[in-house]
């Protein structure tokens, strides 16, 4: 994960419980990834369920500078999605979601399931509709070749996907992030003190997103991983595995909403416009 040049660390003050959590929704149809392009704004009620639909909570450019609190509360997100990755206010681990079960992994390596109360300063989340299986028959030595891989299955780049990935890793290398304090660090400096497990033929899912170039500043873009195992005792942000088996499980994305944070220092960030 890279710094933007533009950001910059701030303080965090405290937000109410009144702010309203408003949702910006964007929907992508093929043409829009045409620089300069804007898609128009499709108002779709909550309720109205789109099963091609990630929603995300917060801006990834923004979370990377340091908004580690946000408004949404796991009980909301879950409305969200059944599926997904994130983590938690004070970026208190990772979060992996698995079939509508929301799981926090700790620094210390601790699985558990969320407190519905608990927020989340950002995540990703949709409910997962298996739209093409691969069953791989071939050995796959890092996460590198895991990506090849996966492109070479994939139509196009200009789209979102989601991926749930079933097997026996025989390597496995997970992370998590600890519990910070403000005023809270870059993303880049409290990944530095993560905590590294490295798993041997560990079972269990990968679950994770692409998220197109052109998301770039919004979502963090190409391939992103959180696993959780079988008996739900390890989990974490994956950093590299290999494979020797595997079945992959894709679903094609045609909608991101956004939920834009009301609190205090999102509002307050000094987010910089790109060159037009
Ligand atoms: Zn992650």
């Amino acid at each position: 994960m890279s710094m933007p040049a533009h950001a910059r660390p701030f303080s965090s003050t405290p937000f109410g419980k009144n702010v309203r959590q408003k949702s910006l929704l964007i929907v992508f149809l093929g043409l829009f990834t045409l620089a300069g392009c804007v898609p128009p704004p499709v108002t779709i009620a909550p309720s109205a369920k789109n099963d091609s639909a990630i929603t995300q909570v917060s801006i990834y450019s923004g979370f990377q500078t340091g908004l580690y609190d946000g408004d949404v509360t796991y009980a909301q997100l879950a409305q969200m999605g059944n599926f997904g990755l994130g983590t938690f206010n004070s970026l208190d681990g990772e979060m992996v979601a698995l079939d509508g079960k929301f799981y926090q992994a700790k620094i210390d390596g601790s699985v558990q399931v969320v407190d519905p109360q608990m927020k989340t300063p950002f995540a990703d989340v949709h409910f997962f509709h298996s739209q093409q299986q691969v069953q791989l028959n071939e050995s796959l030595q890092n996460y590198d070749q895991l990506k090849a891989y996966l492109t070479k299955q994939l139509p196009s780049a200009n789209r979102p996907y989601a991926f749930k990935i079933t097997a026996t890793f025989p390597t496995l290398k997970i992370r998590s992030v600890g519990k910070q304090n403000q005023p809270y660090p870059l993303l880049q400096d409290a990944v530095a003190q993560q905590t590294v497990f490295e798993l041997q033929n560990i079972t269990g899912t990968l679950v994770g997103y692409s998220m197109p170039d052109y998301l770039s500043g919004v979502s963090p873009t190409g391939y992103h991983f959180h696993f959780i195992s079988a008996d739900q005792q390890h989990a974490g942000h994956m950093l590299d595995c290999s494979l020797n088996a595997a079945m992959i499980e894709i679903d094609y994305l045609e909608t991101v909403t956004l939920l834009i944070p009301q609190n205090a220092p999102f509002q307050e960030a000094n987010f910089v416009p790109l060159p037009k």
